[in-house]
């Protein structure tokens, strides 16, 4: 080794020795604190939110558990039930999700309750919706989008009150997913939503908010959805941005091409029509006279002019055959058959 070679690699120890002997500076120490704390925080959300799922885990197993399944009376064993003169508290007419819910809440709470569906369960609105559980992506930007505005300048505390609503009922659905999603899993999924971005700069702005128009060149809206995912406490699968290669792979009804890249996020989806029948099924294994081919004809009402009841078709009959089923009260609940529903009870001119 030359004399000059070994000089250079003399002072490289040098250097490094007197890096490593240098004094802890309170800037150093500072940072130490810091990354220290950043990284105590990191492991500290991260053990929160394991036990968080695992307690969801416990606390669903621990209702499957309890749960009796109790047997179910048969179509033909309720439909005598509601063709024998019993009066019930309550008589539900239409047996879509909501029909169904109504059911199953009034019967829990110790009502008698009767509940018909001219067709099948769910053959209604409530087996046509989107099928999807969100949790309100789209109220939350809103929201946020309004709390920023220049016009929240003029009312801060009408926006803040407004926003917090808002942000109430979209907390209230990210419980409801994640309750079904660990409550059903045989009736529900995780679905990935893509939300492809062609330009950099989208004009005119996404929600006439100017800022909203550098959501793709900033990775807005990719952080919003990484926020979304916290607010779900990592319950869903984590969001992410797909290239646009993969796209055209993974969504090949996209042009996936034209894309710069694309944010992909995850919404809850059920069979609606499976958790309508679920619901209407739990309804007749409380108590519930639940049947399923018996059409309200008419409203039966007493001299006070009070609905006491319906003429009831069975239309599952070979020759249909009509009866009276005797109710305190009746509730509609036909969803966009609800005017249909009302002119049994307030005539033909029905507004
Ligand atoms: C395309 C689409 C997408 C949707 N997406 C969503 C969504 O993402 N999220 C959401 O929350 N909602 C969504 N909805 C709305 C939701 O599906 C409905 O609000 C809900 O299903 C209504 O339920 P329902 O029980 O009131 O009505 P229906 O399900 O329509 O039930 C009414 C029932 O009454 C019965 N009936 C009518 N007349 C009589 C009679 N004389 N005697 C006995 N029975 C009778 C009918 O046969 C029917 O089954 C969507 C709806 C549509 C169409």
């Amino acid at each position: 080794m030359l004399a000059s070679q070994f000089r250079t690699k003399a002072n490289t120890l040098l250097r490094f020795s007197t890096v490593a002997a240098e004094p802890v500076t309170p800037k150093s120490r500072r940072s130490f604190v810091v990354l220290g704390g950043v990284a105590t925080a990191g492991v500290g959300a991260y053990v929160a939110v394991q036990h968080h799922k695992k307690a969801l885990k416990e606390k669903a197993a621990a209702i499957f558990k309890e749960t009796k399944e109790t047997n179910v009376p048969t179509r033909v064993q309720n439909l005598e039930r509601l063709q024998s003169g019993e009066e019930f508290d309550i008589l539900v007419v239409g047996g879509g999700a909501t029909g169904s819910g109504v059911a199953l809440e009034a019967q829990l709470r110790g009502l008698s309750v009767a509940c018909i569906e001219q067709e099948d369960f769910a053959s209604g609105t409530s087996a046509k919706s989107t099928k999807l559980l969100w949790a309100g992506s789209r109220y939350l930007v809103k929201g946020l989008v309004k709390l920023f505005s220049l016009s929240s300048f003029s009312n801060p505390p009408g926006a803040v009150s407004e926003f917090l609503g808002t942000w109430h009922m979209v907390m209230g659905c990210f419980r409801e997913r994640t309750y079904m999603l660990t409550m059903n899993p045989h009736i529900t999924n995780w679905v990935p939503i893509a939300v492809p971005l062609d330009k950099w700069i989208i004009w005119p702005a996404p929600f006439d908010y100017p800022l909203a128009a550098l959501g793709p060149l900033t990775g807005m809206f990719v952080a919003f959805f990484k926020f979304y995912d916290a607010l779900s406490v990592w319950t869903a699968p984590a969001s992410f941005v797909m290239s646009s290669s993969r796209a055209v792979q993974e969504f090949p009804q996209m042009d996936g091409h034209r894309m710069k890249y694309v944010s992909v996020f995850y919404e809850g989806q059920h069979n609606d029509a499976r958790t309508n029948l679920s619901i209407a099924l739990t309804a007749a294994m409380h108590g519930a006279c639940v049947v399923n081919y018996a059409a309200a004809t008419s409203i039966i009402f007493d001299d006070d002019g009070i609905a006491r009841g319906a003429e009831v078709s069975d239309k599952a009959s070979p020759s249909p055959t009509s009866f009276k089923v005797n109710a305190k009260k009746v509730i509609y609940c036909g969803g966009p058959f609800t005017d249909g529903m009302r002119q049994l009870s307030e005539g033909e001119d029905v507004k």
